[in-house]
């Protein structure tokens, strides 16, 4: 048995990041970007007018007030998307509309809401100084800044800003296809016959929802009876994935053939056990350099375990920065005690209550219990060496989703 830490390096350091794909912008949302994003150009490419008024000399306006107004002579109308050939001199004004790049000779643009139109002049009540309501050329990126970074997540942000520099295409990290496999004599598939004895292989669906929720791709060999042979098929059918996940049958019962199997396979077995709870049976080793998890049957085991070890590897896989769940410190609204010597994650809902994160448990917290699970938005993480939680100590949640 080995503490998670020690476990979770292990792991991490067999994983590699993969290759490169390239995908519409669209398609990139969520991913991880795997090149730099730099401009070729200047964002607004040219100074412009922040709003709907008129481009002039600032000069022209200085004495400009409510009681005496300036009077110009409008030359022209310019809507967005258009250059000017007019020059502005003393004593004229251009009408220009927001976004429209500043004619020559202008140094302001004042407000439409200062100013009143009348045939070919314009009043102005209220000057505005030398630069004022112009966008510079650049101002939101320059030519040659890089406006995204490798490892960077696309966001809607992400995905606009790449419009911008003209990125139509991006390259991404490639996504894993992850393998699995759910063992045991009393499973049935969803739709199966239940024969009154058998359980359905809720694992299949969590797991494979798991690692869609980490943005990989699952793929479901089934369920295999607690047969060397029908395990060994099976898995074969899943070697050439990035990643094989497998659950159940890797404890100390007389059918727990898993690692067996995946040692004929080729497996190199790294580590089995962990000194956590849920998810102490875990088995990991790879084949051929790929990562191999033997991940415990029991539903909620299987859930953390996938949580601790393969999110976080998947991810990496993925070229993400950030692998691992947003952490809060909250405090706990009872008291919890524990076995010393293993790291305890314990489902619990957190909440935001006057200025401060609160926890409480979510019941029952067997490993089968899956109940405590759904209503669970976090895992309160107990350390190795504590034996007891009190009510109002501070402790710390890490958060599976976005529930917060
Ligand atoms: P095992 O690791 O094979 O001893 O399984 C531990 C417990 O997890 C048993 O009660 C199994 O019935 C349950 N279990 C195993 N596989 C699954 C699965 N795919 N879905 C739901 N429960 C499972
Ligand atoms: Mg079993």
């Amino acid at each position: 048995m080995i503490p998670v830490d020690e476990a979770l390096d292990k792991i991490l350091s067999h994983a590699q990041p993969l290759g490169f794909e390239k995908v519409s912008i669209l398609d990139a949302l969520g991913r991880s970007i795997a090149e730099d994003i730099f401009a070729k150009r200047n964002i607004p490419p040219l100074d412009n007018s922040a709003m709907d008024g008129y481009a002039l000399k600032s000069e022209d306006v200085r004495q400009a007030s409510q009681d005496h107004p300036v009077r110009l002579v409008v030359i022209e109308d310019l809507p967005a998307g258009f250059i000017s050939t007019k020059t502005v001199e003393r004593g004229k004004a251009i009408r220009i509309m927001t976004g429209a790049p500043i004619p020559k000779g202008a140094d302001t643009v004042v407000p439409v809401e200062v100013t009143k139109k009348e045939d070919r002049l314009v009043l102005i009540f209220k000057g505005t100084g030398i630069g004022e309501n112009i966008r510079k050329s650049g101002e939101d990126v320059k030519q040659g800044d890089r406006v995204i970074s490798k490892g960077d997540i696309v966001r809607p942000a992400e995905v606009g800003m790449l419009a911008s520099v003209g990125r139509s295409f991006v390259s991404v990290y490639q996504r894993p296809l992850v393998a699995i496999l759910c063992t045991g004599d009393e499973l049935v598939d969803v739709d199966g016959d239940l024969d009154g004895v058998k359980i359905i292989s809720s694992n299949s669906y969590t797991l494979g929802a798991q690692v869609k929720d980490c943005g990989a791709i699952p793929l479901q060999l089934g369920i295999a009876k607690d047969r060397k042979e029908e395990i060994e098929e099976k898995l074969r059918q899943g070697i050439r994935t990035d990643v094989l996940i497998s659950s159940a049958g890797v404890s100390v019962g007389d059918y727990d053939f898993v690692k067996d199997v995946m040692k004929q396979l080729g497996m190199e077995m790294v580590f089995w056990k962990v000194a956590m709870r849920p998810g102490q049976p875990l088995a990991f080793g790879t084949i051929g350099g790929k990562p191999v998890f033997g991940l415990p049957g029991n539903p909620v085991s299987s859930m953390v375990s996938f949580e601790e070890f393969v999110r976080p590897s998947l991810l990496k896989m993925m070229g993400c920065r950030h692998i691992f769940r947003p952490i809060v410190e909250a405090i706990i609204k009872e008291e919890i005690k524990k076995m010393a010597g293993r790291r305890y994650f314990v489902r619990g809902f957190v909440s935001f209550e006057k200025n401060q994160y609160v926890v409480t448990t979510t019941g029952e917290q067997g490993s089968g219990i899956l109940r405590s699970m759904v209503r669970a938005n976090g895992l309160i993480v107990i350390p190795e060496d504590q034996e007891i939680v009190r009510a109002g100590e501070k402790v710390k949640v890490q958060l599976l989703d976005n529930t917060l």
